[in-house]
């Protein structure tokens, strides 16, 4: 494709001091604007692109610093709402070049005829909703003022350039060059001596070819980043033989992904796996030159979990130090203040071979900081380094910065967005904002955006926007606004999805880090491309929930509400679940119900593993009962803590809560001991009851003989299971022993007589039904026995019992009697700690590897635990920050950085 395909044919700028009137003005003309203008045109909307370039491109119009790329495959890297467009197209290799891809947009533009309502040149300095007209009125540098009933902002993730932050830059006599605003003219740097400060993407995707160029080319690195080798060449063949085989499906399947490109979802986690077969997974991963081929398909904890990162981590670290001759520099590339992925990874081409050439030198920043920039050069705290031209690939203002650079932008009622913003942005999907009706944002903070194929993220955003904008011109609507309840309720969300990855664990542009005194807080939606999607239209079939609608002569419309208040992987599971369609578990009979649970619980994956695991039998209330003991790999002896399983006093066994005992165990430091109590309808009330007596009992007796530590025990329950806990508390009170430390009652049945409001509204679609509940309650007691305290703890005597921890799920049919219990301790005067976790379902604790929003919660349980049995807290790193409800503040991203 020839470049003049792309040459500026820019078309007339509006020349009057007039004002400019159109449905819809865009702002940016990069992948977002272009696609932009032809959606809307083809809707009938007038509109305009309003760019601060001379051409078309965004990113690839101002990156074309030497070695730029995309580091997203290109065929994936590509429109895809035209099937013609992609035949159209021919990339040429695997990641195309910064002149390809512009010559792309270019070719884009020209097909679609779009240049014509693009006013180049043309940057816009400010915004301001007219409340009587409204219309937003945005003021440019050049030209007519823009009137435009919608404002739609494709203004870049990555669009603001960062100012370098050192002192002295204006003194220096020799060339200067950002990498993101890059010279059009050729860039001469033959024989010369040349800095490159920064060592991001850009920094790596350019330092070989400067290398090539320079004399003596010297790198100045603040923080290592983590580099894959690109392998560049044409397309892979099995991705284009699949793509042209089927493109519809292979551009759907990307479409629902997690990150934008069709890769399935890894399930394998890293303890599942031996070191051969780690290390097997990782060198056909590095041999493929594949991004999100890393960060996606090697174990499934690698981008949640800090062990299973560093697993990862230390097999890139080996290769690092296998391509670079000199140790010290090799030792000074390798990361090990973030969690691989954390910080966006870079793709090379020779970067880390390249320190092998005699011309090019390492300043390790963390060692010898910059003091300043000087007429000849740099100065560190340990020397001066004269050179001839300095690039600077210090990075982005990134997510917020064009947004927040059109000052002001006055929304409803005189709103200033940088007052809105003041402490980070807040946003509805990354969409909207409250308070400013009719402004949308393309890729915006709280949208997947930078952490996806941007191809695909802006294709579903400008779909979204552009179909709301039709429906409502039909329905007779003119302004749309986002609610505050929604823009709270998703920053929440956006907040709980946080949790689940590394990303909170490092200081990078994607937490605004980079950027001294920007709010921090990890910016783009974590929670992936196809749930996103998935989140959007669910926004739409319910009505626009979190939306108001208004227009003249229609009825106002407003369905105000959080889109998700469930925990995102409780999302993901209850949704799988659903799609499963799995018979109601009351309708197969109790044997029936066992056989299926027992051959659903094979199919999770393996718990961790532990010091030990033994089983055996023991004495219960009527005969020998068996156990499974999980013994931790520290030293013994540990304290010892009875386990009640759950399922409804019919089901499950002392195998069946394997994973949690396990996770239970390694977290706590104590040994579990799960229980197989008997089990109706064979061997109804009091049976369990009886057996968890007994039980408990024995295991006292025998903790020695055990590996335990003698002297009191503690007993842990879930569900049933924790009924039995509570229960065998009371007993063991009243009865004369064995002495009890503490009690963890887990989403506990305490009242079988009585049924709350948490059994309506948490009746059905969250795994435990409430006609299962009431299924095993008749299979357990009849309903005489019902308000017996051995099987309604809660109606009991309370006073006298040890300290507990009672943990409460928001959807879960049992939530309010488990509340109830906890009330009720404190008013008897025992010590209670009360989880309520909001978003958890029944079940979100014990499928350890599942949920992994449980971690906080387990995390407090073992604490509990711990200070019942007088043992110091343990803290693992990365796990702060996990604990329910909370988000990690700049100064602990720092220290966990440190
Ligand atoms: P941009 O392309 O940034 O376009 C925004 C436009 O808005 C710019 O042209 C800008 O001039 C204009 N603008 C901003 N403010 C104003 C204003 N006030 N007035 C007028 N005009 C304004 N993403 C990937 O998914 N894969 C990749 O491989 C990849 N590689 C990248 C490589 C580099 C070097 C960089 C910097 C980013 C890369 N990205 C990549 C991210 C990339 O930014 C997006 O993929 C995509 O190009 C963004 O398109 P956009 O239209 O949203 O924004
Ligand atoms: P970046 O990742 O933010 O990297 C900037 C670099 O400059 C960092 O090493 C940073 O160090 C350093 N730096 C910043 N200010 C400094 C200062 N005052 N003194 C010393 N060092 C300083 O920026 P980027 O490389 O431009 O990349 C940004 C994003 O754009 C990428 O993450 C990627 O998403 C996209 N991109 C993609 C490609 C691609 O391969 N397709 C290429 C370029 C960019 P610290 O880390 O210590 O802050």
């Amino acid at each position: 494709m020839p470049d003049t395909m792309v040459a500026a044919r820019a078309s007339e700028k509006t020349g009057s001091a007039g004002t400019q009137a159109v449905d819809v003005a865009v702002v940016g003309a990069g992948f977002a604007g272009l696609y932009l203008l032809h959606r809307l045109r083809k809707a009938g909307f007038t509109t305009v692109a309003l760019e601060e370039a001379d051409d078309v491109g965004g990113t690839w119009y101002w990156n074309r610093y030497p070695g730029a790329r995309c580091d997203i495959q290109t065929i994936d890297y590509s429109y895809t709402f035209d099937p013609e467009l992609d035949r159209a197209w021919k990339w040429s290799e695997k990641y195309a070049t910064q002149p390809e891809i512009l010559r792309y947009l270019g070719f884009v533009a020209d097909r679609y005829d779009v240049r014509r309502d693009i006013r180049f040149g043309t940057r816009v300095t400010a915004a301001n909703w007219d409340q009587g007209a409204e219309r937003w009125l945005l003021t440019t540098d050049h030209g007519a003022a823009v009137s435009c009933r919608y404002y739609i902002m494709a203004t870049g993730c990555l669009s603001s350039p960062k100012p370098p932050e050192i002192d002295g830059v204006k003194d220096f006599k020799g060339e200067v060059y950002f990498t993101g605003r890059w010279p059009h003219n050729e860039v001469k740097l033959a024989g010369k001596r040349v800095a490159v400060i920064g060592t991001g993407s850009s920094g790596i995707q350019s330092i070989p070819l400067i290398a090539e160029q320079a004399a003596e080319l010297t790198v100045f690195q603040r923080t290592p980043n983590f580099a894959l080798p690109a392998h560049n060449g044409p397309a892979p063949a099995d991705r284009v033989a699949l793509l042209e085989g089927d493109s519809a499906t292979y551009r759907e399947q990307a479409r629902w992904s997690l990150a934008g490109v069709p890769l399935p979802q890894q399930t394998e986690v890293s303890w599942q796996l031996s070191d051969a077969e780690r290390r097997e997974r990782f060198e056909k991963a590095w041999a493929a030159g594949d991004l999100v081929y890393m960060l996606t398909q090697l174990w499934a904890d690698q981008g949640v979990d800090v062990d299973g990162n560093a697993l990862l981590a230390d097999l890139l670290r080996e290769k690092i130090r296998s391509l670079v001759k000199d140790p010290a520099t090799a030792e000074a590339l390798s990361p090990h203040d973030h969690p691989f992925g954390s910080k966006r990874p870079c793709l090379d081409t020779n970067y880390y071979a390249t320190y092998n050439r005699p011309n090019v030198t390492l300043v390790n920043l963390r060692q010898e900081p910059i003091k300043s920039i000087t007429a000849s050069g740099i100065r560190t705290d340990k020397r001066a380094i004269d050179v001839d031209a300095i690039v600077f690939a210090t990075g982005f203002d990134a997510m917020t910065g064009a947004i927040m650079a059109i000052h002001p932008i006055t929304g409803r009622d005189g709103k200033s967005l940088s007052d809105v913003w003041a402490h980070g942005p807040q946003t509805y999907l990354g969409l909207a904002v409250s308070g400013f009706p009719n402004l949308f944002m393309i890729t915006g903070p709280g949208s997947p955006s930078v952490l996806s194929n941007m191809a695909v993220s802006i294709e579903q955003h400008v779909d979204w926007v552009v179909d709301r904008l039709v429906a409502m011109r039909e329905a007779g609507f003119t302004t749309i606004e986002a609610t505050e309840a929604a823009q709270d309720g998703w920053a929440r969300h956006m907040a709980d999805c946080a949790t689940l990855t590394l990303h909170r664990l490092a200081n990078t542009w994607y937490t605004g880090a980079n950027v001294p005194g920007k709010p921090q807080g990890v910016m783009p939606y974590t929670g992936g491309v196809g749930p996103y999607r998935s989140i959007c239209n669910e926004v739409v079939g319910k009505g626009m929930l979190g939306f108001r609608l208004k227009g003249p002569g229609v009825a106002e419309q407003c369905n105000d509400g959080e889109v998700v208040r469930l925990q995102p992987d409780v999302r993901l599971v209850l949704n799988m679940l659903e799609e499963m369609k799995l018979p109601a578990i009351e309708s197969l009979g109790a044997q029936g119900a066992r056989d299926f649970v027992t051959e659903f619980n094979a199919g999770r994956p393996a718990g961790r593993p532990v010091g030990e695991v033994v089983d055996g039998t023991l004495p219960g209330a009527d005969g020998p009962l068996p156990y499974r003991l999980y013994r931790p790999a520290t030293p013994g002896p540990h304290p010892v803590v009875v386990y009640f399983h759950g399922g409804g006093w019919v089901l499950g066994d002392e195998q069946s809560d394997d994973p949690f005992c396990r996770d239970m165990c390694r977290r706590s430091g104590m040994i579990f001991v799960s229980v197989g109590y008997r089990h109706a309808p064979e061997h109804r009330f009091p049976a369990a009851a009886e057996d968890g007596l007994a039980a408990t009992r024995w295991i006292a007796a025998h903790a020695a003989e055990l590996g335990g530590r003698p002297g009191p025990v503690l007993v842990a329950g879930w569900s049933a299971g924790g009924n039995i806990a509570a229960v065998t508390c009371q007993l063991a009170r009243d009865r004369g022993g064995p002495e009890i430390a503490g009690q963890l009652l887990l989403c506990p049945v305490t009242d079988c007589a009585v049924e709350r409001p948490s059994y309506t509204d948490n009746a059905t679609g969250y795994f435990l039904t409430r006609a299962l509940m009431y299924w095993f309650k008749d299979l357990y007691c009849s309903p005489a026995d019902r308000s017996d305290p051995r099987a309604s703890p809660l109606h009991g005597k309370l006073s006298g019992l040890p300290p507990a921890l009672v943990v409460t799920c928001e959807f879960d049919p049992l939530r309010d009697e488990g509340v109830a219990y906890a009330e009720a301790l404190t008013a008897a005067g025992v010590p209670v700690q009360h989880i309520e976790a909001r978003g958890h379902f029944h079940a979100s604790f014990t499928m350890v590897d599942v949920v992994i929003t449980g971690v906080g919660g387990r995390m407090q349980m073992a604490d509990a635990l711990r200070r019942y049995a007088g043992l110091p807290p343990e803290r693992k790193q990365g796990d702060e920050g996990l604990r329910p409800g909370r988000t990690a503040s700049p100064h602990e991203i720092n220290a966990a950085a440190e």
